[in-house]
């Protein structure tokens, strides 16, 4: 599934190549998680503005609203400047532009294009009502987590994954991060204490940074839009390593299932 670091990558490969674009042509294949919601037509002839990121969207500015984009667990966004080829089985919305054409390819069509009149209106403006915090924003830290988490009785790690607290800490992103802050990940998310909060906030935003640098992970088959794949696991320090030493007291890697999802930690070094 694509995590915001690489939702981030996807929207650096193509923002500054696609702004100032005018659409020539929309193409629609097969149905996506949600309906465009208008007629591909009204997009024609609209330029194409400086596109953002929020949690794992991407907005597209136009003339008239915008294209709220979500790749969903398998879709990835590519922009070619070559005229675009013939659409794939699995190439189910083309922007074709005076720069050239965005493609969304979702082989399982959990991703979507959905036309809003604004970022805070309409349909972006429900489907974004939920997100937390964006990790690199000044206003989370250990104090908003802290205030955020009180109260709640689900485990640390699930509560870093609904993400209505912090956006971007996903599966691989939560373990990691609870290792770095030595937190236990079935901790109860209310007992985590202040200066546990403060190291686990540093931890996210330091992880999120880290993958964003090495271009985001491999797990499945991501490819941001220039075909790069990333890294970010092969610098796992608990993720995926079960059975295999801690790196940094030896200790077996443990697996366990929260929520349908896998975590890694050390017993040892991480804490209730
Ligand atoms: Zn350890």
């Amino acid at each position: 599934m694509p995590e915001l670091p690489e939702v981030e990558i996807t929207r650096r490969s193509f923002a500054e190549r696609i702004e100032g674009a005018t659409v020539r042509q929309v193409r629609l294949g097969k149905p996506l998680r949600w309906p465009l919601g208008c007629p591909a037509e009204s997009l024609v002839a609209q330029a194409v503005g400086a596109a953002s990121r929020r949690g794992k969207y991407l907005w597209l500015p136009l003339e008239r609203g915008g294209l709220l984009m979500h790749l969903g667990m398998s879709g990835s966004l590519a922009f070619s400047e070559a005229p675009p080829s013939p659409p794939g089985a699995h190439d189910h919305f083309d922007l074709v532009t005076s720069r050239g054409t965005l493609r969304l390819t979702d082989p399982r069509r959990f991703g979507a294009v959905v036309w809003s009149p604004a970022l805070d209106d309409g349909p972006a403006a429900k489907l974004l009502a939920t997100l937390g915090l964006e990790p690199f924003d000044a206003a989370f830290d250990g104090e908003h987590l802290h205030r955020a988490l009180r109260g709640r009785r689900v485990a640390i790690k699930q509560a870093l994954l609904a993400g209505d607290i912090v956006v971007g800490a996903g599966n691989i992103y939560a373990c990691e991060a609870l290792f770095e802050a030595r937190i236990d990940p079935r901790t109860a998310a209310g007992r985590v204490s202040r200066a546990r909060c403060d190291r686990l906030a540093q931890a996210i935003r330091r992880i999120l940074s880290q993958a964003l640098a090495l271009g985001g992970s491999t797990l499945r088959d991501f490819r941001d839009a220039h075909g790069m794949a990333g890294s970010f696991q092969q610098h796992a320090a608990v993720y995926g390593r079960q059975g295999e030493p801690c790196l940094v007291c030896g200790t077996p890697v443990r697996r366990i299932v929260q929520s349908q999802r896998s975590t890694f930690f050390c017993a040892h070094c991480q804490r209730r």
